[in-house]
C-alpha cells in the first residue's frame, strides 16, 4: 500500500473540519474550526496547518462541502449555509493555493461514499444514505460507486399541498421529516392551546425548542412531542418508500442528528416505509444506522481523492 495521504475537509454552515486520512482509512490528524462569517477565510487557514501537519506525501484535497454542486464544473450552484460561496469555483480556489488535485463533493455524497468505504454500507454496492438534521440531505451509491448527482432527497415530493419549504416549494419531504419541519410543528401545537412539557422546558419561551428538547420532551412522555415526532417519522417512511421503489437498493442507511431519536422517529418511519414500498423490493432491516455518523463525510472526501491518484 502506498504511503501517502489526503487533506479532507468537511465544510459545513457551524463548523469547517479538516482531517489528515492514509489509504488504511486511519485519521492521522484532525482539526475544526467555526465556519464564520467568512468560510474560504476559515478553509485556507485550516488548510495551512494541515499542510504543515502532514507527515507524508500529500496526494490532494477532498472537500465535502453543503451545497448544490455542478458535477462537470465543479462549482458550487448553491449553499444556503454557506456566505458568500454560491457560484464559486472552490477547485480552482483550492487548487491555486496548493499545488496539488482538488476534488469537491456534496457533503450528503461524499458521507454515502465514506459508508462505502468503511462503514455500514462497506459489503454493499447498492444503497441510499440520508442525513437528517435541520434539514434533509442525501447520497446514493450504485454498483459500487458514487452516483454523482445532486440526490436532493429533501426536495422529494410526498404532498401535494403542505407548508412551505426552504426551497419555496411546498410539499417536500424536509418540511414534512426534517428538524426545522419538528420544530415548526411543536411551536404551531403549542401556540394551538396544546399541553406540553416543552413550555416549562424553556421557561415559557418554547420557540427556542430544539429536535433534541422534543426527544427529551418525548421520552418524558410528553404527548405533543411525542406525536410530533411519529408524524415526521411517518413522513419520512413515506419518501424513504419511494425511493426504495424507485432504487431496490439493498439498503436505506441513516445518518445525522435526528437518528438519536431512532425509538420513536425512525421506528416510525419503517412502519410506514414497510406499508409504502413494494413487497419485492422490501427487505427485513433495510433502513439501518450510519456506522461512521460525523467521519463519514471526511473519509469519503478523502477517496474520492485517492480513487483519483491511484
Ligand atoms: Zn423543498
Amino acid at each position: 500500500m502506498r504511503k501517502d495521504s489526503v487533506i479532507a475537509v468537511d465544510m459545513g454552515g457551524t463548523n469547517i473540519r479538516t482531517a489528515i486520512i492514509d489509504r488504511s482509512q486511519t485519521i492521522l490528524y484532525r482539526n475544526v474550526q467555526a465556519t464564520g462569517p467568512d468560510p474560504l477565510a476559515t478553509l485556507k487557514e485550516l488548510l495551512q496547518d494541515s499542510v504543515s501537519a502532514a507527515k507524508t506525501a500529500l496526494s490532494g484535497i477532498g472537500i465535502a462541502t453543503a451545497g448544490l454542486i455542478d458535477h462537470k464544473t465543479c462549482r458550487i450552484l448553491s449553499s444556503p449555509n454557506l456566505n458568500n460561496l454560491a457560484g464559486a469555483d472552490l477547485k480552482g480556489i483550492v487548487e491555486g493555493w496548493h499545488n496539488m488535485p482538488v476534488v469537491i463533493e456534496n457533503d450528503a455524497n461524499a458521507a454515502a461514499y465514506g459508508e462505502k468505504i468503511a462503514g455500514a454500507g462497506a459489503d454493499k454496492n447498492d444503497f441510499i444514505l440520508l442525513t437528517l438534521g435541520t434539514g434533509i440531505g442525501g447520497g446514493i451509491v450504485t454498483g459500487g460507486r458514487l452516483l454523482k448527482s445532486a440526490v436532493e432527497a429533501g426536495h422529494i415530493k410526498i404532498s401535494s399541498t403542505g407548508s412551505q419549504c426552504s426551497c419555496g416549494d411546498t410539499g417536500c419531504l424536509e418540511a414534512y421529516a426534517s428538524g426545522w419541519a419538528m420544530v415548526n410543528s411543536a411551536i404551531q401545537g403549542i401556540e394551538a392551546g396544546t399541553e406540553s412539557i416543552i413550555k416549562q422546558m424553556y421557561n415559557g419561551n418554547f420557540y427556542k425548542i430544539t429536535p433534541e428538547g422534543i426527544y427529551e420532551a418525548a421520552l418524558e412522555g410528553d404527548s405533543l412531542a411525542r406525536g410530533v415526532l411519529r408524524e415526521a417519522g411517518r413522513h419520512l417512511g413515506i419518501g424513504i418508500g419511494s425511493l426504495i421503489n424507485i432504487f431496490s437498493p439493498e439498503a436505506v442507511i441513516l445518518t445525522g442528528g435526528l437518528t438519536g431519536a431512532w425509538n420513536i422517529y425512525v421506528d416510525a418511519a419503517i412502519k410506514e416505509a414497510s406499508k409504502r414500498a413494494l413487497k419485492d423490493l422490501l427487505t427485513e432491516d433495510m433502513i439501518i444506522p450510519s456506522a461512521l455518523q460525523g467521519d463519514a463525510g471526511i473519509i469519503g472526501a478523502a477517496f474520492l481523492v485517492f480513487d483519483k491518484s491511484s
